[in-house]
């Protein structure tokens, strides 16, 4: 029987995308989210990649995204120390996309948008303050999520054709099914700053995106809507519990900021590299952080758990059965982000965490030669823009190839 009725646990940004696909797919879903429904302002994402914005303007957000975000129409790779830089223009992507550009839009801002489409949906019924806690797995062709609700502490099930999983990173439903997180994760600790301060002036026709190695370690400045956003390696040494003083600190010594420049937020976070060793055990399968995580350096991880989402739902609308499409779901997607996303975060990331001079050098001008031979170019911002993964495998693709012969990552 394929699936029309579905119960999604985590109302994230993942788990919104894809009740509102579901519900064009005329599939009714219950979200339980432990949380409010009013978006706290944070830290984590702001890049949007054109396939997500193609399969977000499914949705009708592409053009409020796009209106309300930060156009990045280049990327910049600098050094702290090397006058030359590197410059890739997302203009060589214009017979790929109808979006030849990276949008900065805060992942807070995409939540409520979100937030506000599903409200207005018949189709969806998000609840809030309703933390999923064990799941019935009695009737497998039924599964179900025990459920607490976090004001009058009641309890209750609820039980659809397929649970999905979208709980992020510290998923209580992989845990509960004994699924590994299988990966690594990198030794250094990292700190994201905010600041209201414009950075603008740090370098010669800075860019709104800009990669920068240093003999400190990495440091990415960021331009979303709201402020400029700063990532940088954290030194072994620093305590937790004066960040935004070591984040000034850095900045000065290197870019000669102010000391006392406005922070808004700061925030120390550790890189990750895992993918779930299933995504899916029965009719319950994992999408967003909940199936993988990767290094934030260069914005994939919502990115490709928005793709998921589109995926699954491609498969759960068309195949017959419900086991049969999550199955599929659960082979492809782990293949790309295995084999995709970790492959080009952790390019990324070893790229701008060179700290050696000759190093240093060697990666910008190995970039200034991308930028300087046009097909070379197209290849690179195909890839780290995640179109090619998109073009080689759709939502719904039937290639479903051997790993090593998975395409999108070089
Ligand atoms: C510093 C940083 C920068 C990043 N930058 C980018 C970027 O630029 N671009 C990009 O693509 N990605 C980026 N990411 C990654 C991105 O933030 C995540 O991939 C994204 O949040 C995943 O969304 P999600 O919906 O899967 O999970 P989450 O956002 O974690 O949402 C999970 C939801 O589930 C709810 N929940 C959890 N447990 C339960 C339960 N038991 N019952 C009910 N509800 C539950 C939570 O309250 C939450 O609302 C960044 C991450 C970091 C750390």
């Amino acid at each position: 029987m394929n699936a029309r009725t579905a119960v999604i646990v985590g109302g994230g940004p993942v788990g919104l995308t894809l009740a509102l696909g579901l519900s064009r797919a005329g599939i009714r879903t219950v979200v339980l989210e432990r949380g409010d429904r009013a978006v706290e302002v944070s830290w984590k994402g702001s890049t949007i990649h054109p396939p997500t914005l193609e399969l977000l303007d499914q949705l009708g957000l592409a053009a409020t995204i796009v209106s309300a975000g930060v156009v990045v129409d280049r990327l910049q790779y600098r050094d702290s120390e090397l006058g030359d830089y590197a410059e890739l223009h997302y203009s060589v992507l214009g017979e790929h996309t109808p979006y030849p550009f990276r949008i900065q839009f805060e992942q807070y801002k995409l939540l409520d948008l979100l937030r506000d489409k599903c409200q207005a949906d018949q189709d969806i019924d998000v609840r809030y303050g309703n933390e999923a806690v064990q799941l019935d797995l009695t009737d497998p062709g039924a599964p179900a999520a025990v459920v607490v609700d976090r004001d009058s502490g009641e309890q209750s099930v609820e039980r659809a054709d397929v649970v999905v999983a979208a709980d992020g990173a510290h998923s209580a439903v992989r845990k509960i099914l004994g699924v590994g997180f299988d990966g690594m994760t990198y030794s250094e600790r990292n700190m994201v700053l905010a600041t209201d301060h414009d950075l603008s002036r740090v370098a010669d026709e800075l860019g709104p995106v800009s990669y920068w190695t240093s003999p400190y370690g990495k440091i990415s400045m960021i331009r979303t809507p709201d402020h400029w956003r700063v990532a940088m390696t954290l030194p072994s040494s620093a305590h937790s519990n004066d960040l935004a003083g070591v984040g000034r600190s850095r900045l000065h010594n290197v870019f000669g900021l102010p000391v006392d420049m406005s922070l808004n937020q700061a925030a120390a976070y550790r890189i990750h590299q895992r993918v779930a060793t299933t995504l899916h055990m029965g009719q319950v399968c994992f999408v967003g952080d909940a199936a993988h995580i990767n290094s934030p350096t260069g914005g994939l991880g919502l990115n490709s758990g928005i793709q998921d989402a589109f995926d699954l739902v491609a498969r759960l609308r068309t195949e017959a059965r419900v086991q049969d499409a999550v199955s599929a779901y659960s082979r492809l997607r782990a293949l790309v982000a295995k084999y995709v996303v970790q492959e080009i975060s952790g390019q990324n990331t070893a790229m701008s965490a060179t700290r050696q001079a000759d190093g240093r050098r060697q990666a910008i001008e190995r970039l200034r030669g991308v930028a300087s031979d046009r097909r070379q170019l197209a290849d690179h911002m195909l890839r780290v823009s995640m179109i090619s993964a998109a073009r080689a495998y759709p939502p719904g693709s039937s290639n479903v190839p051997a790993a090593g012969l998975i395409r999108g990552a070089r």
